[in-house]
């Protein structure tokens, strides 16, 4: 079946949907490639970006698609505080994000390790260790060029 034109760059979204036998439809298909141009967005930026293609494409069903998405590891949602889950086609390295307090922009920060989890605590207490999510609190360069003044929240 012939889908839309793919530059080189673009995986083959249909065949990653067939690799996990997930149905190839144009929402699943147009979501990862939205969520592939645009790292770190929320649903409802992902469903602004998705409806160019698809006007009537409702928030609702770009919450299931990108649900099943993840489900299946072809993206990873990202839990911040106080903000939206956020969505990447950057899977499986285990990579980490940085947050600036002033801005809200996310940027990816690679992890040393390469593989959950990179961090024990001194005292696991019995526990198996799944996973560490590290989220870095920082001011980005934009942001501290734009002088100490503008301030960091206080929390
Ligand atoms: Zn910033
Ligand atoms: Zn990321
Ligand atoms: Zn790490």
């Amino acid at each position: 079946m012939e889908t839309t034109a793919t530059t080189n760059t673009e995986p083959d979204w249909p065949a990653q949907l067939r690799a996990h036998a997930l149905r190839v439809t144009r929402p699943r298909t147009n979501v990862l490639r939205v969520v592939q141009e645009h790292p770190h967005a929320s649903a409802d930026e992902v469903h602004r970006q998705v409806r160019a293609a698809l006007p009537e494409i409702s928030v609702q069903s770009v919450y299931v698609v990108l649900a099943d998405l993840d489900r299946h590891g072809l993206i990873r949602r990202i839990d911040v505080p106080a903000s939206p889950a956020r969505y990447e086609t950057r899977t499986g390295d285990n990579h980490h994000h940085a947050q600036c307090v002033r801005c809200h922009r996310i940027v990816d920060v690679d992890c040393v390790v390469g593989s959950a989890p990179c961090l024990t605590p001194g005292d696991a207490a019995g526990m198996t260790i799944l996973s560490a999510d590290v989220l870095f609190r920082v001011v980005c360069a934009d942001c501290r060029e734009n002088g100490p003044d503008s301030g960091i929240p206080h929390r």
